[in-house]
């Protein structure tokens, strides 16, 4: 069976990756890894669901243990990649995403070169704003905080291979998929099948 591959999702806060990275799930055969966190639970957000939402103490016992790929702080707190769920799921030809932010899209991106990065941004900066408004989820201070992240992200933008702008929800999804798609469809990752068929049309009776 054929390895699945690693997608990695990024974007600025507000760009609704997470409603994108959903639709992705539900749309398309994709595993989607559950972070763990140290943020708090935003209302309506389920332990086990949304995020494995853990204490301090609890998260750095994690990182002693290897049981993340990556983690990194983000704004006041931590978040992390557990390891099981994404090597497992891979072995069993599974391709998964992972939605995380740019210093742990790189640390991915060292491990695993073959992971396939995409960057997923809002058409300009009045429309992030206004969309982390609107969600209500978070204060002001907050808001302000993860623009001023954003601002230093953008930098990290052209480490990505693809960008795709979210401006129609179901355009940004297929956009996506279409990349993953693509991705498997390089002679350099069907080695195998290419062999095969070789070997099958040399093995036919002349
Ligand atoms: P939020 O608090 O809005 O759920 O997430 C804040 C940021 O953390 C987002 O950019 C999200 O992609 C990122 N994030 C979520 N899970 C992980 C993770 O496991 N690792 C890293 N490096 N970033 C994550």
């Amino acid at each position: 069976m054929s390895k699945g591959k690693l997608i990695v999702i990024s974007g600025f806060s507000g760009a609704g990756k997470g409603t994108v990275v959903k639709k992705l799930v539900e749309k398309y055969d994709y595993s989607l890894s559950i972070s763990a966190t140290t943020r708090q639970p935003r209302e309506g957000e389920v332990d086990g669901k949304d995020y494995y939402f853990k204490s301090e103490a609890e998260f750095r016992s994690l990182i002693d243990y290897n049981g993340l790929i990556e983690w990194a702080q983000y704004v006041d707190n931590f978040y992390g990649t557990p390891r099981k769920f994404v090597e497992e799921e891979m072995a069993a030809g599974k391709n998964v995403i992972l939605e995380i932010e740019v210093q742990g899209a790189m640390n991915v991106k060292s491990q695993y070169p073959n992971a396939i990065l995409i960057f997923i941004t809002t058409k300009d900066v009045p429309t992030l704003r206004e969309r982390l408004t609107n969600r209500g989820t978070e204060t002001q201070d907050v808001i302000n905080k993860r623009l001023a992240r954003a601002a230093e992200e953008a930098t990290s933008m052209e480490s990505y291979e693809f960008i795709v702008v979210n401006d129609d929800l179901d355009t940004c999804v297929d956009a996506v998929n279409s990349i993953v798609v693509s991705e498997s469809c390089k002679k350099e990752n069907v080695t195998e099948f290419l062999i095969d068929i070789k070997n099958q049309l040399e093995s036919l009776d002349k």
